[in-house]
């Protein structure tokens, strides 16, 4: 699977994701991901890509021209690409959509600044808008990593197995059970006797109820729903 990132700040977005789990996903070929500067791309003597909003307002707006020339290019090397702006105006961006994404072999993630991207470069390159969340960030460059994060991490491959992503927090439907490692008495706060006694159906059990618990009390659209499946 291949990610473009369109971006001003190519090295950071790539710095991130040379790291860790993704790093070495990137290194191993499982997944490939191109920053590219969309200022590389302005035609603007003095190398801008932003100029003053129309009709008045504050801040600045991205210029069409480096940002379609951009994607353009990209266009070239990878004629076949679903391009996603990462915009507080989009859906939000959730585990569901970033299974909807691992169909997709080729993504395009456009990351806006100052004040967004001219209308008429989303109107003619953005297949869908995404958002992180009902709250407003100064780029789309932390959204796109985390994009390609929750997408990479369900390639086949980049964690030990698919159970690794399948029983986790809202994949399974429900939220985490705690988790415990060693020492087995921290603080003199004990890791409860069950997970210690080496009985998988006990073990399997308290998991599931304090799954069930915790689902309750923090997210209760997800337990609705769970109950709601295990009627069917
Ligand atoms: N003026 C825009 C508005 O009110 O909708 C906000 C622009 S924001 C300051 C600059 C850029 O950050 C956006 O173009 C977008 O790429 C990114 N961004 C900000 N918040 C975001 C969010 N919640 N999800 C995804 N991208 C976001």
């Amino acid at each position: 699977m291949r990610f473009d990132i369109m971006t001003l700040f190519p090295e950071d977005v790539d710095a991130f994701l040379s790291s860790s789990i993704i790093g070495r996903a990137r290194k191993a070929g499982l997944i490939e991901v191109v920053c590219h500067n969309i200022r590389d791309f302005t035609k603007d003597r003095h190398n801008r890509v932003d100029d003053y909003v129309y009709g008045g307002g504050k801040g600045m707006v991205m210029q069409p021209q480096p940002v379609c020339d951009c994607f353009n290019y990209i266009k070239t090397i990878v004629p076949e690409t679903y391009c996603v702006y990462l915009s507080p105006k989009g859906k939000k961006f959730t585990q569901s959509k970033a299974k909807s994404f691992l169909k997709k072999k080729n993504i395009t993630l456009l990351c806006g600044h100052y004040e967004g991207i001219d209308q008429r470069a989303i109107d003619m390159i953005v297949d869908e808008e995404v958002s992180l969340g009902d709250f407003v960030l100064t780029g789309g460059e932390l959204p796109a990593m985390a994009v390609v994060d929750a997408v990479s991490r369900m390639v086949p491959g980049v964690l030990a197995d698919s159970s690794c992503y399948e029983d986790e927090s809202i994949y399974s439907g429900l939220l985490e059970h705690p988790q415990y490692t060693r020492p087995p008495v921290y603080e003199g706060i004990e890791v409860p006797s069950v997970l210690q006694n080496g009985n998988h159906a006990l073990i399997a059990k308290w998991k599931l109820e304090k799954s069930l618990e915790i689902t309750r009390e923090r997210r209760g659209d997800l337990y609705r729903r769970y109950l709601k499946k295990k009627k069917k």
